[in-house]
Parts: C-alpha cells; sequence; structure tokens
C-alpha cells in the first residue's frame, strides 16, 4: 500500500483517516478501558469486505491498543455496500487531521544478484526494498509505503497471532499498517508496525502492534 496523496474525508476506496462509513445506524467504538471514543485509522475494501480500523489515541501509552485482546482497538468487517458516513462523537481524540488515498501496487521481489535464492528473508521487508528500488518517486520513497495487504505477518511471533473470539481458531492475517506518509497523516502506533487479522467465518476482525 502506497501514499497516493490527499483523498476525500468520505472516500469509499483505500485510504488512512477521514471518517468511517460504516452500516447505517453502527455507533462509534468506544475503549474498552478508559471508556473514551477510539480515533479512525483506515478504510481497506478488500474483497468483500471493508475492514475499517480504530485504535483508543485519548491517552497514548494509557490504554494498551498495541494488545489484540485489550478492548483497546477494533476491526469491523463491513459489507461493501450500503455505508454511510459514521457520527463523529464530539469529545475525545477521534479523527486523523489528513486523509491519505492509499493505492496498492504489487511490488516485484528483489532479483537474486546477490547469489542468494531471493526467497529467503522477510516478505514485507522484500517488498518494502523492491518498491525503494523502482524508478520514480512523487512524495520521497521513505514514507511511501503505508503498509500491505495480505502476505504474512512481519516478524511477528506464532504466539501473538490474536485468537478468534468467535470461534477460538487463530485468525488470518489481513494486512500492515504503518503510522503514515508523514506526523501530519500520521496515526501515532509508538513507532511499531501495525497488524490487520480477520477470522471471515465469524466476520470478526482484531488489531495489535510490533
Ligand atoms: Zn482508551
Ligand atoms: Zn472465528
Amino acid at each position: 500500500m502506497i501514499y497516493d496523496g490527499a483523498a476525500p474525508h468520505d472516500a469509499d476506496a483505500a485510504r488512512t483517516g477521514g471518517v468511517p462509513l460504516a452500516p447505517e445506524g453502527a455507533g462509534w467504538p468506544a475503549c474498552a478501558d478508559c471508556g473514551g471514543p477510539m480515533q479512525f485509522f483506515a478504510h481497506l475494501p478488500v474483497e468483500d469486505v471493508v475492514l475499517s480500523v480504530f485504535l483508543c489515541r485519548n491517552d497514548p501509552g494509557a490504554c494498551e491498543s498495541w494488545d489484540a485482546a485489550s478492548g483497546a482497538n477494533r476491526v469491523f468487517l463491513f459489507p461493501r455496500t450500503g455505508l454511510v458516513p459514521m457520527a463523529v462523537p464530539r469529545e475525545g481524540v477521534t479523527l486523523l487531521p489528513v486523509v491519505s488515498a492509499v493505492r496498492t501496487e504489487a511490488v516485484p521481489f528483489p532479483p537474486a544478484e546477490d547469489g542468494g535464492d531471493g526467497g529467503d528473508g522477510d516478505p514485507y521487508d522484500l517488498a518494502r526494498s523492491g518498491w525503494k528500488q523502482q524508478p520514480g518517486e512523487r512524495f520521497g520513497k521513505q514514507r511511501e509505503v503505508l503498509g500491505s495487504l495480505g502476505g504474512a505477518p512481519s516478524y511477528l511471533e506464532d504466539e501473538r497471532v490474536p485468537e478468534c473470539p468467535g470461534c477460538s481458531g487463530a485468525m488470518e492475517f489481513a494486512a500492515h499498517l504503518e503510522e503514515g506518509f508523514d506526523h501530519r497523516y500520521a496515526m501515532n502506533l509508538g513507532g511499531d508496525l501495525g497488524y490487520v487479522f480477520v477470522c471471515r467465518p465469524c466476520g470478526t476482525g482484531a488489531f495489535l502492534t510490533g
């Protein structure tokens, strides 16, 4: 996922920031820890669902938004149609200051020119470094990568893969999320990488950082 400039706040396309789109009547998620409204992070259409990612940033560091089981973050799986902008709570840290459009690009892994077989190493790291080697630069390559869809979680211990609260199975990895293009656009993840997991049969999602 690559930064692609500004986006409308209610775009039904991959973005970070802006206003979440949800089924009519859906309530804004509250943090189980502090009780405040969560901050909306990302709108990610994937196949037949929209992943809608929130985490609590009312008092960064106080609520354990890095932990999938803390209740201080939420990932919703919404249907692709019938979504409307959610009503934004008046209090609390709810929206990112700037909306970032996200485009997806398949990145070839670096060729095995160094004698390696090209298949070793962390796939997300390889994709990121492959992207940086591509010609052309619109915004500065360093921060353009906003994450990835699919693949395998980068450097995440197996025991951190969340268990689905519905069926108790291991959840499926869905996306990496970087903090953002620059500080004005960024979600505060404490310098870490965000991981989105889903259980499609149960329609549940989870978020953690590491
Ligand atoms: Zn909280
Ligand atoms: Zn499940």
